[in-house]
């Protein structure tokens, strides 16, 4: 019988989520539960009795330990790793080496708050294992085959390509995995549909995929740019930095902050949680009213672009926290569309599930979806293929 486990690690700055999946059971759209062996996280990294990465990392492997499923099972396959920037050098699923630890140290300036935190993971767990493959599977990866008219900045391009300023993208595993079970929800092979790929969750973003490959995403050099996020402001006029720093007197370390973490819904209602938005507009509160409607504005913005770009749209897949869960949203996102051939059927888009379904009414030339995101089984079945070749 040959090992058919993959662990799948997230370490982020202060957690670190864990996943394990059998892959001999694991079937994409097989529902989520399929496969799943077990999971977990481990948080507050840095304080108290978890000192760091290590330490949480040894906590996982006796958790794995105590359900007969630890790190040194002769079941386990491969560990996968979730790695946030692949920068342009990285845009395949890649096994771990010294050689590759090494070039994704050199990304570390493209997204100094994740990537060492992903590569500690990555650090510990070869530790623990030298032996076992390891796969990092990049958030960039599926953004890398958009074409240079969508992943260009018009900066001078010596300056641009000097400092790496470009459109990345993020999100990858979460708009490839969609973008695919959409297609299969409409019973067509990935190379038949044009999908827009909503994933709002607390981070955003919008894709455009064309035959399973995608054409143009909402995020950019770093995860600031696009859709309206629980905390991030999304698009906004670059000279809004300079007028805060030169008019506001803030630092640039201000502004970033101000722009990633206290701006968005956050900034606009003091909400970030589309639920409690929903509850004060039901009790006409005015400012989450306003939150709601510049972040549906948005989406609305970047649903016609995307049409623009695709020419011929298939499907639009609502994904993610805000996107499986908000009706509301949903149906205020694409209200009024109908001249673009996209109709919700309010009744289907009102009742809740846990699996992809469809919400367009029957007279929708667009299929409007919503499709649940899996991520790890994503990283898990990337990193299964990569290793059982
Ligand atoms: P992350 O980006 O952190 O992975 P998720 O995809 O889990 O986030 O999305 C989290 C967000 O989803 C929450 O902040 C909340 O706004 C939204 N959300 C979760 N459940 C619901 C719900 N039932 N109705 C509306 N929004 C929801």
């Amino acid at each position: 019988m040959n090992p058919s486990h993959v662990l799948v690690l997230n370490s982020g700055s202060s957690s670190l989520k864990y996943q394990l999946l059998d892959m001999a059971r694991a079937r994409p759209g097989s529902g989520s539960a399929a496969g799943r062996l077990t999971s977990g996280i481990v948080e507050r990294i840095g304080e108290g009795p978890v000192a760091d990465h290590a330490a949480a990392l040894k906590q996982v492997s006796e958790e794995l330990d105590r359900q007969g499923l630890g790190l040194d099972s002769p079941k386990l396959a491969a560990v996968g790793h979730r790695v946030v920037h692949g920068g342009t050098r990285f845009t395949e699923p890649t096994l771990i080496t010294d050689e590759v630890v090494a070039e994704m140290e050199k990304l570390v300036p493209l997204a100094p708050l994740h990537n060492p935190a992903n590569l500690a993971g990555i650090a510990v767990a070869r530790q623990l294992r030298p032996d076992l493959p390891q796969v990092a599977v990049f958030d960039t990866a599926f953004h890398a085959t958009m074409p240079e008219a969508a992943a260009r900045y018009a900066v001078d391009i010596e300056t641009a390509d000097r400092f790496g300023v470009r459109r990345y993208g993020f999100h990858g595993t979460s708009h490839a995995y969609v973008s695919r079970a959409t297609a299969r929800l409409l019973d067509k092979e990935p190379s038949e549909v044009n999908t827009i790929v909503l994933h709002l969750g607390n981070g955003a973003s919008a894709s455009a995929v064309r035959g399973g490959v995608c054409v143009d995403t909402s995020m950019g050099l770093t995860p600031l740019e696009g859709l309206v996020m629980g905390t991030r402001s999304g698009d906004l006029d670059p000279a809004a930095i300079f007028h805060l720093a030169r008019v506001g007197g803030m630092s640039i370390d201000e502004i970033d902050t101000l722009l990633n973490k206290r701006s968005g819904l956050l900034g606009l209602c003091g909400d970030n949680d589309m639920r409690e938005i929903g509850r004060r507009m039901a009790e006409g509160d005015p400012a989450a009213r306003l939150a709601f409607d510049i972040y549906v504005h948005r989406l609305r913005k970047y649903v016609g672009a995307y049409t623009a770009v695709l020419g011929r749209v298939d499907a639009i897949a609502f994904t993610a926290g805000v996107g499986e869960n908000s009706a509301a949203v949903r149906e205020a996102a694409l209200r009024g569309l109908d001249a673009l051939g996209i109709e919700v059927d309010a009744v289907s888009n009102a009742i809740r599930g846990a699996t992809a379904r469809l919400i367009s009414a029957s007279s929708s030339r667009v299929a409007v979806a919503v499709v649940p995101t899996d991520e790890e089984l994503e990283i898990a079945t990337q990193t299964y293929a990569l290793v059982t070749g």
